[in-house]
């Protein structure tokens, strides 16, 4: 059995990333960049007026009201290129450039023309209502980094800069199966001793949030010879290939005795965590391996573990794969004593100044109703007695 750092510590050394593509911007969203994005200009390009209004010099409305001819306009679009001189004005709309000679703007508002001159009631002053070229971004500045991901937020940078298409890291091609003789499809009413297949599903829409391209098979009951096949296509069409279940130690755990038996490499297969316990980590030719327990609790703690870092390492991303915090409980925890526990919880993040989080009831790694209720896990150290009011380490989910 090994740590969770070691098993986190054994991901990152074997990752190796799976190599770039070039995609229009329009689909790059949430994909990881890999490329710095490059200002191909100033921005602003050019000083640019943050009014409709009159640019004009600011000593000239010194003394209000004060009369200016009016001597062109700057549109959006269409700007006035010649040189503003002493006591003229220049109708100017939000957006378009401030003409040479100009160093300030005064507002519509507080303005009004009159054959052919304006009157300004109130003195503007210098740079006033101007946003200066260069000011928000310089060309040839590096304004997103390899590494990082496109969202909605920065998604306008490189259409601002004309990257039409961009390139990111190619998007990992992830199988999904279930195992267990037990397990039957949603659209099926279980018979006796039978279950319903939730965790496919689940790992597929977990790979989605996490940017991978799911594919879900059919579940394989316990049996060697339809593992061994199932995982064998797999391996041909996947970038990481999840199964489910039949993992521990049972006479019907068969998934690492198909892995070894088709030469895969098993990096780790037992880690000290709760739930996860029986963790599966390895490689068979090109493809990753994680044989996740069957218990759906400890399949999603352990896809938020190791399965995301996997998917960051695999595209160069710079960002954490877990969002980490602290908070403080509100109620008491007893440790287990071998192994780090990860408890479903409920993160008041709302409860300024300090965020709070209370553990949810949870009768164990099959409990994935009170999973579904959970916002956050607690993190329980092995061995160490959580008390009300302690500050502990959460996941948010
Ligand atoms: P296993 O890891 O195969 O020992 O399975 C542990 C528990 O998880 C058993 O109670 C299974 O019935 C349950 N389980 C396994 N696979 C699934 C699945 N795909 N969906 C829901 N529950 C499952
Ligand atoms: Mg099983």
């Amino acid at each position: 059995m090994i740590s969770i750092s070691k098993a986190i510590t054994i991901i990152q050394r074997e990752s190796i990333s799976l190599g770039t593509e070039r995609i229009p911007l329009a689909d790059a969203v949430g994909r990881i960049l890999a490329e710095d994005i490059i200002a191909d200009s100033d921005l602003p390009p050019f000083d640019r007026s943050q009014m409709d209004g009159y640019a004009v010099k600011a000593d000239d409305t010194a003394a209000t009201p004060a009369a200016l001819k009016i001597v062109g306009e700057s549109a959006a679009g269409s700007g006035w290129h010649k040189t503003l001189g002493r006591g003229e004005a220049v109708r100017i709309m939000t957006g378009a450039p401030v003409p040479a000679g100009a160093d300030a703007v005064q507002k519509l508002e507080l303005a009004r023309e009159e054959n052919g001159s304006v009157i300004i009631s109130e003195p503007t002053a210098q740079d006033r209502f101007i946003v200066r070229k260069g000011t928000e971004i310089k060309k040839g500045a590096a304004v997103l980094k390899k590494g990082e991901q496109l969202n909605a937020a920065n998604i306008a940078v490189p259409a601002a800069f004309g990257y039409a298409k961009v390139r990111v890291s190619r998007r990992p091609r992830v199988v999904i199966f279930s195992t267990g003789t037990e397990i039957i499809e949603i659209n099926k009413r279980p018979k006796r001793d039978q279950i319903r297949n939730s965790n496919s599903l689940m790992l597929a829409a977990l790979c989605r949030e996490a940017g991978a391209d799911p594919l879900v098979y059919p579940i394989i009951g316990d049996n060697v010879s339809d593992l061994r096949s199932q995982i064998s296509v797999a391996v041909k069409k996947a970038d990481i290939l999840i199964t489910t279940g039949g993992v521990s130690v049972g006479k019907y755990d068969l998934t690492k005795l198909a892995l070894s038996e088709l030469g895969a490499e098993i990096y780790f297969d037992k880690v000290a965590l709760k739930p996860g316990k029986p963790t599966v980590f390895g490689k068979l030719k090109k493809a990753y391996i994680f044989g996740l327990p069957g218990n759906p609790v400890s399949a999603a703690v352990t896809f938020h573990l190791f399965v995301r870092l996997l998917f960051k390492k695999l595209q160069a991303a710079s960002a954490a794969s877990l969002d980490v915090g602290r908070a403080v409980c509100l109620d008491s925890v007893r440790p287990n004593t071998e192994r780090d526990t990860y408890l479903p919880a409920k993160l008041f993040a709302s409860h300024e100044p300090q965020t709070e989080v209370k553990p949810l009831p949870w009768h164990g790694s099959s409990d994935f109703i009170s999973l579904a209720r959970a916002n956050a896990l607690i993190f329980v150290p092995k061995g160490r007695l959580v008390s009300v009011g302690d500050k502990v380490e959460i996941v948010r989910l």
